[in-house]
């Protein structure tokens, strides 16, 4: 089993889906509010583990009703949450409103993902015994830094997913190995906003790159090869929310099973596909079984 470690952000995603978006000062009435898991480390720890990886969240959530049912959605998903602390005060949240034209407004509130500014010696174990580290950006950046370093120290691989983009430190990107940006981060990362040229300029400080390209489906570059563009599976999509994350996932299952990278790709481009045609983000991820089939 590929072992895989997640260190990153659990929010719990708070959607009230309105007609027509309140003004400043005005109240509107709502048709629907939902409580959905989120936070891009604890989809990709879902992700991975459905996908059949043996995965490891290091984070933390509040101590608060939602960090418990956080803690509970990420357990449910067979991932291991020894190493996510519980804070004292709320969890992070995510507080969107969603309306009828699919337009969202976000506000997020890190809350105790941003207690999470150093690594202890049982985090630091925890990356070493991986496969595999997949990190984002919504911890502090010192803990992510530090991540990728013992990661790197450890001879671990690690894989960035580069959101939200933000200026990338070099001693960051000095301990990456592959780094997932969407379009939108590529083209804000390099000024391009044509992948291949984005890619080419990101080559100069990671040794790998996947750029998702949502339904037209990604694009791998390394420095050592020629560059591979692999269309998306046609589906129909209902829900986009969590594709990238299911997407890096599966992927860093597939590659610590040491699948030769076009298959590997192929298959997370399969899972991202199926994980589109439900709604959800955590919820609407696919077991392996069903990534299999596809
Ligand atoms: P993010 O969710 O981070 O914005 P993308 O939108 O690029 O990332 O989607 C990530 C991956 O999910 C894509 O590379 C693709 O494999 C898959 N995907 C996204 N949208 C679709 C779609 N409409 N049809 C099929 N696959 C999709």
């Amino acid at each position: 089993m590929t072992g895989i470690a997640v260190l990153g952000s659990t929010n719990m995603d708070l959607v009230a889906y309105v007609a027509r978006a309140p003004a400043r000062g005005e109240t509107v009435t709502g048709r629907e509010f939902r409580t959905v898991p989120g936070g891009k480390g604890a989809n990709q720890a879902v992700a991975a583990a459905r996908a059949g990886g043996e995965v490891v969240m290091i984070g933390a959530v509040g101590d608060d009703v939602y960090g418990a049912a956080l803690r509970a959605e990420l357990e449910h998903s067979g991932v291991f949450t020894d190493l996510l602390h519980t804070a004292e005060g709320p969890s992070g949240t995510a507080h969107i409103v969603v309306d009828d034209e699919g337009g969202n407004a976000i506000v997020v509130i890190p809350g105790a993902n941003s207690t999470m500014t150093a690594l202890g010696s049982g985090e630091t174990a925890a990356i070493g015994a991986a496969d595999l580290l997949l990190l984002q950006l919504e911890l502090p950046l010192s803990a992510v830094v530090e991540g990728a370093r013992s990661a790197r120290a450890q001879g671990v691989r690690t894989i960035l997913t580069p959101s939200p983009v933000q200026l990338l430190p070099d001693e960051l990107l000095d301990c990456v190995d592959l780094l997932i940006p969407n379009e939108h981060e590529a083209a804000a990362l390099t000024g391009l906003s044509e992948p291949q040229a984005a890619a080419a300029v990101l080559l100069r400080h990671v040794p790998a790159v996947v750029i998702t390209l949502g339904a037209k489906g990604c694009l791998y570059a390394a420095r050592d090869g020629a560059p591979l563009h692999l269309p998306a599976p046609a589906v129909t999509a209902v829900d986009t929310t969590g594709a990238g994350d299911t997407f890096v996932g599966t992927l860093a299952v597939a590659l610590g099973e040491g699948r030769p990278v076009p298959e590997a790709l192929a298959w997370a481009s399969s899972a991202a596909a199926l994980c589109v045609q439900k709604p959800g983000a955590s919820t609407s991820m696919p077991y392996r079984s069903e990534i299999d089939a596809a």
